[in-house]
């Protein structure tokens, strides 16, 4: 696992005290949107796919849409799979060249989830390829991931997740939640600062629309990967939107470009937070 970059980059992360951005990307434009705000601020980068992206394009086209948009951008790009819960596709993205995977068995009884995930661990650390895990239920919708109901899982469950399963990050149910908020979040910032003294990296899901009051707390008790999916599709979709309503000259190119800076911005303004760069979101 020494020279996996997904490994890398969360080293570096714990080493500096800072988090790494992991941006959930569905095309050439996200990803390339991505890596030029990395590149921009001169930061590392998880660029993450879902499960329902994979499946859409197929595991080998979407590798290449995204070693296309990484490939000589003078950072290092990870590229990880967000939430699976199909243990084929996980080990399909193993093979075709991901650097981690997330397998997502969360919904299932403590036993069944380590089982599971154990099981994909070895394959994929076999094959040099490290892997995160989910335990609790964080509440919201990521793609076709639905989870109508939270469920927090306390240290002593989290612990005995991460030593049963072996996985080399943890993604822990702290309140945070997929998609729009509606009100102020709570979170469990003792079970985070429990968790940051263990050596395994800490998954922060669901960071669209936490402050950056609330990223700083979460970085500094040991926070290391902050994912941002729900902000990339808005601001995507949102912008797409207002240029056609806007009567500007109806042709791609120009509009593409206005939606790659869009999105470029909006990632930059997180990714600089993460990294220490920027007390606030620009
Ligand atoms: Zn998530």
């Amino acid at each position: 696992m020494k020279d996996n970059l997904f490994m890398k980059v969360l080293n570096d992360a714990a080493e500096k005290k800072i988090a790494v951005g992991a941006i959930n990307t569905f095309d050439y434009l996200t990803s390339d949107s991505a890596v030029n705000a990395a590149k921009e601020l001169g930061v590392n980068l998880i660029i993450q796919t879902s499960a329902a992206t994979v499946e859409h394009f197929g595991a080998k086209k979407l590798y290449d849409i995204v070693d296309a948009a990484r490939r000589d951008a003078g950072i290092t790009v990870a590229l990880h799979l967000d939430h699976c819960r199909k243990t084929e596709l996980g080990k399909l993205c193993v093979d075709t060249g991901w650097d981690a995977v997330m397998m997502d068995f969360s919904k299932l009884p403590l036993a069944e989830n380590i089982a599971k995930t154990r099981e994909v661990a070895d394959y994929a650390h076999a094959k040099g390829v490290a892997i995160e895990g989910e335990v609790g239920v964080i509440f919201g919708t990521e793609d076709d991931v639905v989870a109508a109901q939270e469920q927090r899982a306390g240290y002593d469950e989290t612990i005995e997740f991460i030593q049963g399963s072996g996985v080399d990050a943890i993604a822990p149910a702290i309140g945070t939640a997929h998609g729009v908020y509606k009100g102020v979040p709570t979170l469990d910032y003792d079970l985070v600062e429990r968790l940051g003294k263990e050596p395994t990296p800490i998954v922060i899901h669901g960071g669209t629309g936490l402050s950056a009051e609330q990223f700083k707390r979460l970085i500094s008790l040991g926070g290391r990967k902050i994912n941002i999916s729900t902000l990339v599709k808005n601001t995507y979709l949102d912008t797409i939107k207002a240029l056609v309503q806007s009567g500007e000259k109806y042709a791609p190119i120009p509009f593409n470009q206005k939606v790659q800076d869009a999105v470029t911005a909006a990632i930059k303004s997180h990714l600089a937070v993460f990294s220490g760069l920027a007390e606030d979101f620009e």
